[in-house]
Formats: structure tokens, C-alpha cells, sequence
């Protein structure tokens, strides 16, 4: 029985076990899945008697996924541009660390909600730590422009500059969001988590593709959404999902079918 886990603190509300356990039982292999609630000041330690144990590997989530970059010996191009890593495979001595965060996102919205956002104009709201985990694998996407907009400017600005590398980026404040319509907006701010949207131009959703990468509930920014005439809408249940089929993959190098976690989980 190979043995994986999740830390994180809080923990207790995660999902990954359930996750896991489903595309095990789909793809045939035999692991063990816990949730570990990690000491904040001892994420490393805890970890390290986690691999001691024989463990194959691990997902990180809030708050230390900077931690386990700094814990991991070796690292994918997306945990290097994200600063951060939530999943690790352990070879050996090696701690191999990824971030399947954005690969997740895009995989739900290009396979599930069949978007594609070649040559789209994308704006992503906010600038913290999952918008710098998904940049690389939407821009490697080619969209027309990705724009960051976020309460505090010069985050955006910095973020985007970093990545302006990889495709057309730019970032400004959240007053600097023009009025007219976008093809697909994301919602990657911690706002919903305060029942909150971020004050905006409500013509920039008219007609777009609203995503939230929040999930579980509907959020003040998918109401917002809907009342300024998006097109679609959707939670990020998917993206957690896809975030973790790609870790799983990563893991055992097989495959699972996402859809059917996904229709479990909104059941
Ligand atoms: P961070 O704390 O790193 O960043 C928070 C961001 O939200 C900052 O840009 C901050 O702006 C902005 N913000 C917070 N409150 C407000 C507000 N009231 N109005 C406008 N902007 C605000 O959080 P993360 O980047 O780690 O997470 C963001 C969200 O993404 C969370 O809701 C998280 O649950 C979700 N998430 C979902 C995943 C999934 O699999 N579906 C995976 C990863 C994250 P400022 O810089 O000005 O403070």
C-alpha cells in the first residue's frame, strides 16, 4: 500500500482524501491517503517524519506551499515561476516539487467547459498566490493579452512584469478595469472568502466567461456575474479536481477520469 497525504492547517475541511481515494479506486492502485494538520511552525519537520515513514509523496496546501518549495530538492518550471509548490514526489533522496495548481485550472477550463483561450483577452483579478501559480500554464495558452488587475497595484504590476516573459501581461489597480467586455475573467482574490467582490466596471462581464477559483458555495463575485450578463459561469471545484488528477498522475503516471469525481462531489 503506498502512502500519500495532504498538510496543511487548517485541514480537517479538505477534500483530497475523498479526491484521491476515488481515482485509486478508478485506476486500480492501492494507496492511503491522510490528511495531515500541520503545526504552523513545523511544517518541515512534520513532513520529513511523514517521508521517514516511507511515504511516496504529498500534497501541500494553505499556508505552506512556500515551505514545501523550500523543502523540495528539485523543481518543475511551474513550481520555479510559482514560488510555491503543492505537490511532491519523493525519489529516492530527492523531494521532487510541482504545482499543479494552474495546470488544474486550465485543464478545467479547456477539457470540462470546452474554453478555448487561444488568441482570448483574460483578466484575472487579484495577485497573490494562485495567481501566480496559474499564469504560466494560461499564458502557455497564448492568449491575445492577460491582464492582472488587484486592490494593490503595484502587485499586479510586479507579477505581471515577471512573467511578461511567457506572453502579453500587464497589471494595474482594480479602478483601472475599463468597461468594455473581456472574453474571460477570473476571480482568483481571497474576497469571497469575506463575502465580498472586489469593486469593478461591470461592463467588462458582459458576455465573458466568469470563473471563481473558489468552491462549494455561490460566491458575490459569480452573483455579480449573473446579474452583468456573463455568458457562463463556474466555481473552482473543477480546478481542484484537475489539480489533483494531475498530482495523482504525477505520482503513479496514471490517468484518472475527473468528470465522474467531479459529478460525485456536486452530488
Ligand atoms: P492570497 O492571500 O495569496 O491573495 C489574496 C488576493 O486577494 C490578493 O491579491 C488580495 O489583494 C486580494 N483580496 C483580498 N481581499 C480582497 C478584497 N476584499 N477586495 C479585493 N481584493 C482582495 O490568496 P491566494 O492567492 O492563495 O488564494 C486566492 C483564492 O483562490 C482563495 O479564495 C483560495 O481559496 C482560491 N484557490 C482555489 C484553488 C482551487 O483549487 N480551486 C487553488 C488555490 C487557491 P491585495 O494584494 O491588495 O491584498
Amino acid at each position: 500500500m503506498n502512502r500519500y497525504g495532504v498538510f496543511g492547517n487548517p485541514i480537517e475541511h479538505s477534500l483530497s482524501p475523498i479526491i484521491h481515494t476515488q481515482f485509486a479506486q478508478q485506476t486500480g492502485c492501492e494507496i492511503e491517503y491522510e490528511k495531515i494538520l500541520a503545526p504552523l511552525d513545523d511544517f518541515a519537520k512534520i513532513a520529513q517524519e511523514f517521508i521517514d515513514k516511507g511515504a511516496k509523496g504529498f500534497n501541500i496546501t494553505v499556508p505552506f506551499k512556500i515551505e514545501a518549495f523550500n523543502l523540495a530538492t528539485q523543481h518543475s518550471l511551474n513550481a520555479q515561476t510559482a514560488g510555491a509548490v503543492n505537490t511532491i514526489k519523493i525519489n529516492g533522496n530527492e523531494l521532487m516539487g510541482e504545482n499543479t495548481d494552474g495546470i488544474g485550472l486550465v485543464n478545467d477550463l479547456t477539457k470540462n467547459l470546452n474554453i478555448d483561450l487561444n488568441n482570448k483577452t483574460l483578466l484575472i483579478l487579484g495577485a497573490g498566490g494562485a495567481t501566480r501559480g496559474i499564469l504560466l500554464p494560461l499564458l502557455k495558452q497564448q492568449p491575445r493579452r492577460l491582464m492582472i488587475a488587484n486592490r494593490t497595484a503595484s502587485k499586479a504590476v510586479d507579477l505581471a512584469k515577471d512573467f511578461s516573459a511567457y506572453g502579453k501581461t500587464c497589471g494595474f489597480g482594480l479602478d483601472k478595469v475599463k468597461n468594455d467586455p473581456v472574453d474571460v475573467i477570473i476571480n482568483a482574490t481571497s474576497a469571497s472568502l469575506d463575502g465580498k467582490m472586489p469593486d469593478i466596471a461591470s461592463g467588462v462581464a458582459n458576455g465573458a466567461i466568469c470563473y471563481d477559483l473558489m468552491y462549494g458555495v455561490q460566491t458575490p463575485f459569480m452573483d455579480w456575474a449573473k446579474a452583468n450578463n456573463a455568458k457562463m459561469i463556474a466555481d473552482g471545484l473543477g480546478m481542484l479536481v484537475e489539480q489533483a488528477a494531475a498530482a495523482f498522475e504525477f505520482w503513479t503516471s496514471k490517468q484518472p477520469d475527473t468528470q465522474a469525481v467531479i459529478q460525485n462531489l456536486r452530488r
